[in-house]
């Protein structure tokens, strides 16, 4: 049987996975415009691997900015079944160097849509309008125009992220197998009364892209995992000054951990879908 492909969403460099062979660049459309750029398409052994730089290859896409559901859609046209998503985080209970793979979230976006099925205001597609007998539960919801309350009681796959942990343990990678990523919308960091909001309300990681990701996927049926890397304390908790230096150069010391827990990630996947994402849309479509 044919393997099935991944998806992975994170920062430039990552596909330089030794064993790694990169195919091609492929552009995808979709009904909600243009993802952030074109999909990497690359192979592990029999595997096909899809790698998107979330903001664009050359980074110039703020978080605010990024074309989410154009994104995660795009995954899906691919047969992408399972995403993991790759982040810088802020440290709140976690320190700098410290890989978090979060089970729960906090989200404080505000103006970025947060949904594929906006009822009367869905987006009109041909791609929706194939044969009923062919159309599943996302086309159908898409399709009729319905309003859609997604369950995220398990906010993040829990069979994604079982295979995350284990690879990490694997390969002798120290990760965090719990963790609540509060987003915040950005672009501008946090003050640090905010920070101690989120310490308060039991965040331990803050960043500006990934309850987004973990939502839309869900809402598609797709599975999503994500790694989180804390490259710098949050405001507040640190002395000075946050750069994007410190950011950039933290994440590139700690990419290459990222990258063997991706690698063996990729050797112990499971196609088999145990988890409830695959059925993410029964019941909640109105
Ligand atoms: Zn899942």
């Amino acid at each position: 049987m044919e393997k099935k492909p991944i998806g992975i969403i994170g920062g430039s460099g990552l596909y330089n996975l030794e064993g790694l062979e990169v195919i091609e660049h492929v552009k995808v459309d979709t009904p909600w415009g243009e993802p952030s750029d074109e999909y990497v398409k690359t192979r592990y052994g029999e595997r096909v691997i899809y790698f998107l730089p979330r903001h664009g290859r050359n980074h110039d896409i703020p978080p605010h900015r990024v074309n989410y559901r154009a994104n995660i859609w795009g995954f899906r046209k691919l047969g992408v079944e399972r995403i993991i998503g790759v982040s810088a985080v802020g440290g709140i209970t976690k320190k700098p160097g410290d890989i978090v793979i979060p089970d729960n979230f906090l989200d404080f976006s505000k103006q970025r849509p947060l949904t594929f099925y906006e009822g009367k205001y869905t987006v009109k597609s041909e791609e929706f309008d194939i044969p009923a007998e062919e159309q599943d539960r996302v086309l159908l919801a898409l399709f009729h125009g319905k309003v859609v309350h997604i369950d995220v009681s398990r906010p993040f796959c829990p069979q994604t992220r079982e295979i995350l942990i284990r690879a990490a343990g694997d390969v002798y990678v120290d990760v965090y197998p719990h963790g609540t990523y509060a987003l915040m919308e950005g672009p501008r960091l946090e003050t640090p009364a905010e920070i101690q909001f989120l310490k308060t309300i039991g965040a331990d990681v803050v960043g500006m892209t990934m309850t987004t990701e973990a939502v839309l996927a869900r809402e598609l049926e797709l599975c999503y995992a994500g790694i989180n890397v804390v490259t710098n304390w949050a405001a507040g908790i640190s002395t000075h000054k946050l750069t994007t230096e410190e950011v950039v150069a933290t994440m590139r010391e700690n990419t290459e951990k990222v990258k063997k827990i991706l690698v063996r990630a990729f050797e112990t996947w499971q196609d088999e879908r145990l988890c409830l994402c695959k059925d993410a849309l029964k019941g909640t479509v109105m």
